[in-house]
């Protein structure tokens, strides 16, 4: 990316550097900082990471539409995460768009509200697409699990099982030109892999049979909780732009 279109980025945020500003009264933002003179990100010319054919036909749920599919959701009892669930957490955005934001389940917050990436990291997670020049409206925002699994622990691979379909579905459904995939725990079960996610950023993966690109970034919590990072989550989305750019 070049400087001047950084600039008209960070311009577009009302920011000196990648760095939120907070309301008076809020406890403080988290800043991604855009290092200074940091330079374009290649794509690599090279054919896409293979993984293992994960042929997430959408099985279940395949034919449905978005209502059908919503109410199967909503009415869900597949997995014991129905059991503790407050509600059901599908999906929010473009159902056309090109890019879809993938993470791992909800949290309390989006538990409680039935949307997902709200509160803090919801707001960082605006903050990185816009700083791509993306509305959160102009993108499609799911998780893989559609219930939050009890104090936030990792999803048991019985539940991801049960809930990809879903997922799948909304894949096929929306035909993005790129996921841009959150976190280790969405990475590594969508990509079908343990490779630690430092390994996996910055490498184009493809999931489906519709072959979508798949760019892995951290999760907003994470950078939450990591700042030191999100130079890093800067260069991960920096190289997706180029990703669907490409597309
Ligand atoms: S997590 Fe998915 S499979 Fe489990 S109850 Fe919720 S919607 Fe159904």
């Amino acid at each position: 990316m070049s400087r001047a279109l950084r600039r008209e980025y960070l311009d577009a945020l009302g920011l000196d550097s990648w760095v939120l500003r907070a309301p008076a009264a809020a406890p403080p933002l988290p800043s991604l900082v855009a290092p200074e003179g940091s330079a374009p990100l290649a794509v690599p010319d090279a054919a896409p990471l293979a993984v293992p054919d994960p042929a997430p036909s959408a099985g279940r749920e395949a034919g449905c539409d978005w209502q059908q599919l919503r109410e199967r959701v909503a009415a869900c009892t597949r997995c014991a995460l129905a059991q503790t669930r407050t509600r059901t957490v599908f999906g929010v955005g473009d159902p056309a768009a090109a890019w879809m934001v993938i993470g791992e389940a909800p949290g309390a917050e989006e538990d409680k509200r039935g949307e997902p990436f709200v509160g803090r990291a919801g707001q960082l997670l605006n903050a990185m697409l816009r700083a791509i020049g993306l509305a959160r409206e102009q993108v499609y925002i799911a998780n893989m699990l559609k219930c939050r699994p009890p104090n936030n622990r990792d999803p048991a691979a019985g539940e991801v099982a049960e809930c990809s379909p879903y997922l799948d579905r909304q894949v096929e459904l929306v035909r993005p030109k790129i996921l841009l995939v959150v976190g280790r725990i969405a990475a590594q079960n969508l990509l079908q892999t343990t490779v630690p996610l430092g390994r996996l950023r910055l490498k184009v993966h493809v999931y489906g049979p519709a072959k979508v690109p798949v760019v892995v970034t951290y999760h907003p919590a994470y950078l939450l909780r990591a700042p030191a990072d999100k130079r890093k989550a800067w260069d991960d989305l920096q190289f997706a732009r180029e990703v669907a750019t490409r597309g």
